[in-house]
């Protein structure tokens, strides 16, 4: 695998590539590599030539009370995690190269990030879009692969690849778990032993959630509601929401419409550790 820091260099390569016929696949993240990340690799350079691993820490994402400083920069050990599958090329640029400052512009999709991750990180999302970008126009991916377990992302970034006519196609990933289910996450290293055990009441919360809507539970206040005593009942865990959404609009949902698609998403916090999760469910068509 080889390294590349400079974005000029990164651009200069990837025009390369392409002259060459051959197709990119991008796979961006924020490094502290875990097997969730490598399975996007794995996805993308299936369907590629050459498959570019991006590790930046992004700052415009990340809100003033945020763990910025504190996010896990692990580089040689995730060097070695994308040697040991098909990452042709890291992408490790300087913030400084990145945002040489004076930058004026920003992409934001509007509507999407009010509802869910958006309310509680405000600005978040458009760090995301503006370095996404960013990372498309550098260097030039034919196709590029998110994880499911950043629905609200994924769903946004489809969005701006059609409104902006970004010639690349987005390909999502199903959440990669640890055995006992919880979603496997850079984060969930901050845990200590206590919480990382609580943890995985995120995801058997979300399960028993799918098991009361395909029973025939509609009103979202009642799951929504056995959710949250089962998560916070003898744990330190703090709700950030529980929510119910039409995975199109990202609108909260009260009433689960019949045979209608439902994103159940949730955050919750640990101490300062804010864990993600979410899974969709096809509500049912009873008959009244
Ligand atoms: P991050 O480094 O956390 O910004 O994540 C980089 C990419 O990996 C994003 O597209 C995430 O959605 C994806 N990702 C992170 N954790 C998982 C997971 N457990 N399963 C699948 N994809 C993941």
């Amino acid at each position: 695998m080889e390294i590349i820091k400079s974005t000029a260099e990164a651009q200069h390569l990837a025009d390369t590539i392409r002259n060459s016929g051959r197709l990119i696949g991008l796979v961006p993240t924020m490094g502290a590599l875990h097997k969730g990340h490598l399975a996007l690799i794995d996805a993308v350079s299936e369907q590629v030539d050459v498959t570019i691993l991006t590790i930046f820490v992004n700052p415009t994402q990340f809100g003033p009370n945020e763990d910025f400083n504190r996010y896990p920069r692990q580089l040689e050990a995730d060097i070695q995690l994308a040697e040991s599958v098909d990452a042709d090329y890291l992408f490790c640029p300087e913030v400084s190269d990145m945002y040489p400052g004076g930058e004026l512009t920003q992409v934001q999709v509007s509507g999407l990030p009010d509802h869910l991750c958006g309310l509680s990180r405000p600005g978040h999302f458009t760090g995301v879009t503006t370095v996404v970008a960013k990372l498309f126009n550098i260097l030039k991916p034919h196709v590029a692969i998110f994880g499911e377990k950043d629905m609200q992302q994924a769903i946004i970034i489809k969005k701006m690849v059609r409104d902006l006519n970004f010639d690349v196609r987005i390909l999502t990933l199903p959440i990669v778990r640890e055995a006992d289910g919880l979603a496997m996450s850079s984060r969930n290293q901050y845990l200590s032993h206590e919480d990382r055990i609580q943890a995985v009441k995120l995801f058997q919360s979300l399960n028993f959630a799918k098991e009361m809507v395909l029973t025939g539970e509609k009103h979202v206040e009642v799951i929504r509601e056995a959710m949250t005593r089962f998560i916070t009942g003898g744990t330190s865990a703090v709700i950030d929401y529980v929510s119910f959404a039409d995975p199109d609009t990202l609108d909260d949902l009260s009433e689960l419409p019949a045979g209608s698609q439902v994103l159940i998403a949730l955050a919750v916090k640990f101490g300062s550790t804010r864990l993600i999760d979410n899974l969709m469910v096809k509500v049912p068509q009873f008959q009244d």
